[in-house]
Formats: C-alpha cells, structure tokens, sequence
C-alpha cells in the first residue's frame, strides 16, 4: 500500500501576503499547495504494517509553488517564495485552518485551545 492510499489528496490555494526581494511591495499571491487529508479509515486490504504506517500518518499540506511573479507593475520580477515553509502538518481536530500561518506546533501560545476540540468520528 503506497503512502497516497492514506490520503485524500486535492490541490488548494491560500492567500498569502509576500513581500518581493527586489521592489520591496508586499502583495496577497494565491500560493498554491497539494493537501493530503488523512482517510478516516484504512482502504480495504492493509497489512498489519500499513495499519502502523497509517496510525502514525498525519495530514498535511505540500508547497507546490516556489516561485511567484511580483505583481507590482514597475517589477514583475519572479522571486522565490524563501521564507516560507513547504510543509505544514495539520491536527486532525482542524484541518486546512491557519495553515498559511507560522509552524504553530511550539508556540506557547494558547489561543488553539479555544478552538474546537472534539473528536469527529466518521
Ligand atoms: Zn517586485
């Protein structure tokens, strides 16, 4: 069983506000990324070892775009979308959410306590 048997996968797109290396505008760009959403269940016909690999699958989401356009008018230089990570797993509790934001994993922050927490169970 191949690891995309894990997910479902569909390409979405974000808003995100980049700040261009050369003309030094900042603009919302559409970046896009491929998520992958974790099954609630195993597909028929998974190993004892693909039951290990799948508990420990998370979902997440994958950079597609390395590169943007500048869309101020004087520039329209491509830049590289540098500062700005490729990976971001997603709790199950709330997937998609905030994604575009900063790795929330260790910030002492306790603002995701207010959201949701309850388990959904297909
Ligand atoms: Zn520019």
């Amino acid at each position: 069983m191949r690891e995309s048997d894990f997910f479902d996968e569909k390409d979405v797109r974000k808003p995100t506000s980049l700040t261009c290396p050369f003309c030094g505008r900042t603009y919302q760009y559409e970046v896009r990324w491929r998520q992958r959403l974790k099954k609630k269940r195993l597909p028929g016909g998974a190993s004892s070892e693909d039951r290990r690999r799948f508990s420990k699958a998370q979902s997440y989401l994958v950079r597609i775009d390395d590169m943007v356009g500048c869309q101020h008018g004087g520039c329209r230089r491509r830049f590289e979308i540098a500062s700005f990570q490729t990976v971001v797993f997603l709790s199950e509790s709330e997937p998609v959410s905030d994604a575009t934001r900063k790795q929330p994993a260790r910030t002492p922050a306790r603002r995701n306590r207010n959201r949701n927490h309850r388990h959904r169970r297909g």
